[in-house]
């Protein structure tokens, strides 16, 4: 059994009551609720299509059959934080919400950067193959698994790239001029979109992650399939990249050359990008750490 298999897909966010779309009322009641906790808090919303009206009311001119998701208004113009406007458009028609990313301003001019983990903890599973925790924050459920609201600097100029987490998440990012759907939604399965804990704000995104976006933008993603759940040789892999994180200045080449023979040899995925993450984390040079990798590869994972 995979892990997705019993992974908690929100038994508890399924709501009877919206069955088929059977009773808008209560629906929009959801939706509207959901969009008045975001403007209270200052994010931007707008109205999406919602999978409980017969058809798509996304604004675009050839629907792809998709629902529950497509925009109704041009939402990097209309969007609004203001409750009246917010109770217009959510109150007498039954649509989804969705938060206007690049719109939303926090501390310090904060810019919204949203971890869409297409299953529950992929999150917390790449930041610890990369050595880190996962930061708790303003975390919605979704059908699939959760988003993560964090704040960004803004000039940090962040987009949908995955960067360095190519390969290393099973997921999307979602920031600048993006859209997501936000609670009090409906997903086309049954699943409301559910804010896990409304008194959690968004916190600043940690610098791993910060650093991983950054990390390829404007280069080639490493080559490594974009979906890689965690495997059992990846358990390894952990421990390998743990190895490179405890190393002292003087010992980290070494560490880092030994640790890359020991992933050669045993076939784990993606092991050379997470290697060279941990030596960039305890100091060494990206290049250099790369070439390491590198060559412990073309060693061919020989015994020493
Ligand atoms: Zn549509």
């Amino acid at each position: 059994m995979s892990a997705n298999d019993n992974a908690p897909v929100e038994a508890g966010a399924r709501d009877d009551r919206l069955g088929g779309g059977s009773d808008s009322t209560v629906a929009r009641q959801i939706a509207l609720d959901g969009a008045l906790w975001l403007v209270g808090r200052n994010f931007p919303v707008f109205p999406a299509d919602h999978p409980g009206t017969g058809a798509c009311t996304g604004m675009h001119r050839v629907c792809d059959g998709s629902r529950g998701k497509h925009p109704c208004v041009p939402f990097t113009r209309e969007h609004t934080v203001d409750e009246a406007r917010t109770r217009r458009w959510f109150g007498g028609q039954l649509r989804n919400v969705a938060v206007a990313l690049g719109a939303c301003s926090g501390p310090d001019e904060g810019r919204l950067l949203v971890v869409d983990s297409d299953r529950p903890g992929a999150i917390e599973d790449t930041a610890a193959l990369l050595g880190h925790r996962h930061t708790t924050t303003m975390r919605v459920r979704t059908a699939k698994g959760h988003h993560d609201y964090y704040w960004a600097p803004a000039s940090a100029r962040l987009g949908n790239g995955l960067g360095a987490l190519r390969g290393h998440f099973d997921g999307d990012i979602r920031s600048g001029n993006a859209y997501v759907i936000g609670p009090g939604s409906l997903h086309v399965t049954g699943v409301l979109y559910a804010l896990e804990d409304p008194g959690q704000p968004p916190v600043p995104a940690p610098a791993w992650l910060l650093t991983a976006l950054l990390h390829s933008a404007g280069r080639p993603a490493p080559a490594t399939s974009r979906v890689a759940p965690l495997q059992a040789t990846q358990k390894g892999l952990r421990s390998l990249v743990r190895f490179v994180l405890q190393a002292a200045p003087g010992e980290r080449n070494n560490r880092l050359f030994w640790a890359a023979c020991r992933a050669a040899e045993g076939g784990a995925a993606n092991a050379d990008r997470a290697l060279v993450e941990a030596a960039v984390a305890v100091g060494l040079d990206e290049g250099a750490a790369a070439a390491t990798v590198r060559s412990a590869y073309h060693r061919g994972g020989g015994t020493q």
